[in-house]
């Protein structure tokens, strides 16, 4: 097969899917390429907030993301496992192979075509050709790194290998039943809990961040046992107990930080989610950076007519900004939710219910549109 006239697109996750989907419906050819043997299954919750929303809405894709997903009405802030604030919810939380379904069925209904059994194991330097693990090679048009937190291209060339460093958090987290319709927050000194429902039959996920210095595996699938899981939440574990149960699996790991980069192309190479711009989740804001990088790369080189050199310039300049403000504003986010000293925590919760600090911060991120900033950037030229 011939992809050089292809957008070459390296991973079929968030960012590869709806980037997929982006240029398919601008016309515009591609095909992904995916190591594993099918699209991801991996359960875990995932908040999709209205800044993301709207690029699914331009790709037809809210009715369907919406029965796949839950709309909670609130959020509901605990501190010590006392409610201390409820604000309303303007999010979508679904299972994240759920989301990545929906981007599949639709990129397949485009006439998307993935290559799974497919792993890169290099590029050469100028980005004209791909070689597998598989012994593959193809000649590509351009190549579209989407290949996720731990993207080897991105380390390879992008970034030092000692740059990559331990956050000082871990992460449990597990999918169980609960009535619970809210999305809650629970605040500790050491450790925090979200836990939110991802469908109407009240599938419940949980999130447990965890402040220590024991470094897990940066891995997705390495499984803990709940025993530890108690252990290590102390006190915030009490709000998830009830949905805990025996034969759960239940997931753990280290989070990691890498540097923000100040350019994410380098020759016929372009980064977008998380190989672009690994973040820590506190915010839940990864998946959606992911989804408003592909738009913009998509749309722009639609605009442009095909020019990829001014396209990398142009997503380079929009998405550097707007990624490295959210990479920082979620490492800030974690400092709050892990504030010490009893006082000061004390403060920060007042604050928060007191201020308009929570939808000041939220609408920074929640109100980006991403086709109108492509449309203003546009114009300068
Ligand atoms: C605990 C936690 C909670 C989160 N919650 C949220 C949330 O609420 N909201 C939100 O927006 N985001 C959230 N995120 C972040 C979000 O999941 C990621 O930012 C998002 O999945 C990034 O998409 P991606 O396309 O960059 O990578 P991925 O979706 O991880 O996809 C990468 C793909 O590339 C493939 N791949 C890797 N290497 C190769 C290779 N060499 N060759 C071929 N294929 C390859 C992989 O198999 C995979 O399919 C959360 C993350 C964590 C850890």
């Amino acid at each position: 097969m011939n992809y050089s006239n292809h957008v070459g697109i390296i991973g079929s996750g968030i960012s590869g899917l709806t980037l997929g989907c982006c240029l398919l419906k601008f016309g515009i050819d591609c095909v992904i390429f995916e190591k594993s043997n099918e699209i991801s299954k991996h359960g875990a919750g995932i908040s999709i907030s209205r800044n993301a929303l709207k690029i699914l809405d331009r790709l037809d894709l809210i009715n369907s993301f919406k029965e796949e997903s839950f709309q909670p009405e609130k959020v509901s802030w605990n501190y010590k496992n006392v409610e201390f604030h409820t604000t309303d919810s303007d999010v979508f939380t679904a299972n994240r192979k759920n989301l990545i379904k929906v981007l599949n069925d639709k990129y397949i209904s485009l006439g998307g075509k993935t290559l799974f059994n497919h792993e890169v194991k290099s590029v050469t330097s100028n980005g004209k050709s791909l070689d597998f693990d598989n012994n593959d090679s193809f000649n590509i048009k351009h190549i579209a790194v989407c290949d996720g937190i731990k993207s080897s291209i991105r380390d390879r060339y992008f970034i030092k290998k000692n740059d990559i460093q331990y956050s000082g958090f871990n992460a449990w987290r597990g999918i169980g039943k609960s009535k619970n319709t809210k999305i809650q927050f629970h605040l500790g000194s050491k450790s925090h809990v979200i836990n939110y429902p991802i469908n109407n039959e009240l599938d419940q996920s949980f999130i447990g961040i965890v402040k220590n210095n024991k470094e897990n595996n940066e891995s997705w699938v390495t499984e803990g046992s709940i025993e530890n899981l108690l252990l290590e939440l102390n006190d915030e574990a009490e709000s998830i107990k009830s949905v805990l149960s025996k034969d759960q699996k239940i997931f753990k790991w280290g989070i990691f930080v890498r540097p923000p980069l100040k350019k994410i192309f380098l020759d016929n190479i372009t980064l977008l989610g998380d190989a672009a711009h690994p973040m820590v989740p506190f915010l839940g804001q990864g998946g959606c950076m992911a989804i408003e990088d592909a738009y913009t790369f998509a749309l722009v080189l639609k605009k442009v007519n095909l020019n990829f050199n001014l396209t990398q310039k142009i997503y380079n300049k929009i998405r550097t900004s707007r990624n490295i403000k959210i990479q920082k504003m979620s490492m800030q986010q974690a400092r709050l939710n892990h504030i010490e000293n009893h006082i000061i925590a004390l403060t920060r919760n007042f604050i928060m219910k007191n201020t308009n600090i929570i939808s000041k911060r939220t609408n920074i991120i929640w109100n980006y549109d991403a086709h109108y900033q492509i449309e203003s950037e546009l114009k300068k030229l």
